[in-house]
């Protein structure tokens, strides 16, 4: 295996349970900063913007600067700018979205028409936003949703996620929208492009099978299991595609590559 030259993290589950901080991971990332160590958190959260993760970062103890957070906002903008510069955006989401988009120059318009309707979670939701952006699907815009998580984790339980919202458009406009966020790849590429690194170098730490282990599967990197989250040991075994690595918390990696 060639050696690890830096990591991508998940937040919550891997980072943080809740309002929870995971001491080991905190402790993993602060020793990463401190020594110059590439990484970058990877996130599918799409309604905050890149400070406002940084800020709860912070809030937990992690010593980090915003430049070190990529959302799925974020990568929805990098994506639709190289697709087609210049373009107009209709857009159901909150602030995370609309800075990403507008930082990138975008017109974000609130007609129904325009070239692409993105969809990221949006806990103001109503009829008309949905009306306007199916308005616009159906007259050819390109269809975007910047994650297909189906339920959200909140102190009340599980909260409609995006991917719940985005199922509306799908079946009443008979169409499929693209994907950014994880398991899709697409935030691999902008990832490296961030760190500076390749594929071969960096290794993808998550809790959740489906979304961060699928999502280095999918884009060919490594991954790191932790058994801090949403799936345990015994769900990762019965998988099909493994996990490169599985740990119960990032202080036993931090103990095996010391050897
Ligand atoms: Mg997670």
């Amino acid at each position: 295996m060639e050696p690890i030259k830096g990591y991508l993290f998940d937040l919550d589950g891997t980072m943080y349970a809740g309002t929870e901080p995971i001491h080991a991971a905190v402790d993993f990332v602060n020793e990463l900063e401190a020594t110059g160590f590439p990484y970058l958190f990877v996130t599918n959260n799409a309604s905050m913007t890149q400070q406002q993760v940084a800020d709860k970062l912070i809030s937990m103890g992690v010593h980090v600067k915003a430049e070190r957070v990529l959302t799925s906002a974020m990568a929805t903008a990098h994506y639709i700018e190289k697709m087609s510069p210049g373009a107009t955006v209709y857009m159901i989401g909150e602030q995370g979205l609309r800075i990403a988009l507008e930082e990138r120059g975008f017109h974000v318009t609130d007609e129904a028409k325009a070239d692409y309707v993105v969809i990221g979670l949006d806990r103001h939701i109503t009829y008309e936003k949905l009306a306007k952006a199916a308005i616009a699907i159906r007259s050819g815009a390109r269809f975007i949703s910047t994650n297909g998580d189906i339920a959200i984790p909140t102190e009340r339980g599980l909260l409609p996620g995006n991917g719940a919202l985005t199922s509306v458009l799908t079946v009443t406009t008979e169409k499929e929208p693209f994907f950014i966020g994880k398991p899709e790849p697409v935030m691999i590429d902008i990832a490296l492009e961030m760190i500076g690194l390749q594929k071969g170098d960096v290794v993808m730490v998550g809790d959740n099978y489906h979304t961060d282990i699928l999502f280095g599967i999918n884009g060919g990197i490594r991954t790191l299991h932790v058994n801090s989250g949403v799936h345990g040991p015994a769900f990762i075994q019965e998988q099909e595609k493994l996990p490169t690595y599985m740990v119960e918390s990032l202080d036993e990696w931090k103990h095996e590559k010391k050897g």
